[in-house]
């Protein structure tokens, strides 16, 4: 691999990634070089995927913590302060989707999927942000958006809404942090083929749909976003900042 794209030597924390899109992206940046630190919330993903992990011989590890606690991510940064662990990359993944029309929706329905999907890369941003000033080594936090960072579709309000927040914070995020030598990018993923999307993909109709509607005329796959995540954490991409790279097999472009 060229060196501009390598790892070695960094430690990347990826949240939400003892399955799925986190998963892949901690396998990828790995494969670059990296240190590797999980996050998610059930013992038993964060062990399958320490297990395959290890099993390729990568340094890793993770922690259990719910990205929207501030408390629990601040305990998470100190351990790792006492230890002598700096986090060089951060990968703000976590997030969760449910459909409900609004007129349905509560304010905890609400609060939930905005506290998870956006106000959880403020603050595990934030925390890594505060190490990587004080360190004056610089670092990079990759924001996880969407789609619907740029377009609505119905049935998603808060996700929706979370996710056009992620856009415009990894910029304010870049405005702020460019001084430090931090790099703050997102990438918006299209449809993918992860957990999240299984009721989708077994609902015939709305599988046609994203088929159709999609130039590639397929969903993605988790593999494909790799190239994007080590290209946003190393230094090939030193001098981009704020900018949002949607990997979507061109749906964005039809829109
Ligand atoms: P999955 O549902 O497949 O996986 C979610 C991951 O997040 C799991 O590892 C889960 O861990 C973890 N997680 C959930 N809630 C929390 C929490 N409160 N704190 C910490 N970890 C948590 O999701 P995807 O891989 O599909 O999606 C990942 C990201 O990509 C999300 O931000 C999503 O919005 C975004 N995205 C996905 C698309 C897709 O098509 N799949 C399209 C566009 C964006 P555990 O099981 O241990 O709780």
């Amino acid at each position: 691999m060229n060196n501009l794209f390598t790892l070695s030597g960094k430690t990347a924390l990826i949240t939400g990634s003892t399955r799925g899109l986190g998963f892949a992206y901690a396998a990828g940046l790995a494969e670059a070089g990296a240190r590797i630190i999980l996050n998610g919330t059930r013992q038993a993903h964060m062990d399958k995927a320490l297990s395959q992990l290890q099993a390729k011989g990568v340094e890793a590890r993770g922690f259990l913590f719910d990205v929207a606690q501030e408390e629990q991510i601040e305990q998470v940064f100190n351990q790792l302060d006492a230890e002598g662990v700096h986090v060089d990359i951060v990968i703000n993944n976590a997030g969760i989707q449910f459909r409900k029309p609004m007129l349905e929706l509560a304010l905890s329905d609400w609060q939930r999927v905005i506290d998870t999907n956006l106000t959880s890369a403020f603050l595990v941003g934030r925390a890594a942000a505060r190490r990587m000033v004080a360190r004056h080594r610089g670092g990079k936090i990759i924001n996880i958006g969407s789609l619907t960072s740029e377009a609505a579709r119905a049935t998603v309000a808060p996700y929706t809404a979370a996710k056009g927040g992620i856009k415009l914070l990894t910029k304010s995020m870049a405005a702020e942090w460019a001084q430090y030598n931090i790099q703050t990018n997102g990438i918006g993923p299209g449809y993918i083929l992860t957990d999240m999307n299984e009721a989708l993909v077994n609902d015939q109709a709305f599988n046609a749909w994203v088929c159709s509607s999609n130039p590639s005329g397929r969903w993605g796959r988790p593999e494909e976003l790799i190239g994007t995540a080590i290209y946003l954490a190393s230094d090939a991409s030193a001098y981009v900042n704020g900018q949002m790279i949607y990997v979507d097999g061109g749906w964005l472009a039809t829109l």
